[in-house]
């Protein structure tokens, strides 16, 4: 296979944009026909669970690294061609977990499917290391604000030592006025700028409805950059119909190649069950009934104190 498989989506500092470009990436490919295995590996601060209809008793990502479970048993699926292997949500869970099972989960999801997206968890804990060196390449996310710059250093270093590669930066939440040269904050890296994903309200809206962004607004901004983003890596060809410029395309946008027809996606997005997100926000976690955005912002402010 000519393309790189295994890709681990990473950053320094939480709160990024990691799980939206996981996400993203992975129905933007299912979309284009490749068969696509997303897997919540940041096993600390599950983030997945919210794209599955999961009940408590579920069989997760934690359940196989802990030996009670075969892969399949924590596979799910979202839609035609793409599966999520979430993680559990309570710390007894996480407690009970060794990352170090997680190679052999990644070689067997490495031979079923045309490419696998590891979420990976912020900071510098061996979790979030083991991940990096197991990856075929791994996609550096951050915003451009100096501190998350700063700390996607700490990440490519890292990278080096659990002997992955970085195979460049995707910068989310740009912004069209903002005086920063973005390919500088690449060149600063030291690694290839892939992407930018510019801010878009839609990529919230989509976390609220459950529905990955390129699905719940295929035509906006972020969702355009993600197909193309996707395009890049895969090689092929993923007809996006925006007018707004991208940063990174190469501004190939010819129509043809791959049939994106929306019967490949609609109806099966019915299958996910945004009623889910609920469900993994309760018990154990946190003791109440919290809004998504609460969420997002606590696993934030949790992962930026690392
Ligand atoms: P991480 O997984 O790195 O912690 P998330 O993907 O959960 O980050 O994103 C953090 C927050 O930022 C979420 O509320 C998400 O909806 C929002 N977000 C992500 N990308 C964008 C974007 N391009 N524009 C606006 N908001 C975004
Ligand atoms: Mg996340």
């Amino acid at each position: 296979m000519s393309h790189e498989t295994v890709y681990a989506i990473a950053s320094g500092k939480g709160g990024v944009g990691k799980t939206t470009t996981t996400v993203n990436l992975g129905t933007a490919l299912a979309e284009a026909g490749e068969r696509v295995a997303i897997v919540d590996a940041d096993l600390g601060m599950a983030n997945l669970a919210g794209f599955v209809s999961l009940s408590p008793d579920s069989t997760t990502l934690h359940d196989v690294l802990s030996g009670g479970a075969s892969i399949d048993d924590a596979t799910y699926r979202i839609t035609e061609n793409i599966v999520a292997v979430p993680s559990g949500t309570s710390l007894d869970e996480y407690a009970d977990t060794s990352p170090e099972g997680l190679s052999d989960v990644v070689a067997e999801l490495r031979e079923e499917f045309d490419y696998v997206f590891l979420d990976v968890g912020a900071g510098v804990s061996h979790e979030t290391v083991l991940p990096l060196g197991l990856a075929d390449a791994v996609l550096l996310v951050s915003t451009p604000e100096p501190a998350a710059i700063h700390d996607s250093k700490k990440t490519l270093e890292l990278t080096e030592r659990a002997g992955g590669e970085v195979a460049g930066l995707v910068l989310t939440r740009t912004r069209p006025e903002s005086d920063v040269s973005y390919d500088e904050i690449a060149a600063r890296l030291e690694t290839p700028l892939l992407g930018t994903i510019p801010e878009d309200p839609s990529a919230r809206e989509s976390v609220y409805a459950g529905t990955p962004l390129v699905v719940y607004r295929p035509d906006g901004p972020a969702a355009t950059a993600y197909k193309r983003l996707a395009a890049d890596l895969a090689g092929i060809e993923i007809p996006t119909t925006a007018t707004e410029p991208s940063v990174e395309s190469d501004g190939d946008q010819s129509p043809g190649g791959i049939d994106q027809s929306d019967d490949d996606i609609g109806p099966d997005t019915d299958t996910v069950d945004s009623s889910a997100s609920s469900t993994t926000d309760d018990d154990e976690s946190g003791g109440r009934e919290a809004a998504h955005d609460d969420v997002s912002s606590a696993i934030t402010e949790a992962e930026s104190d690392t």
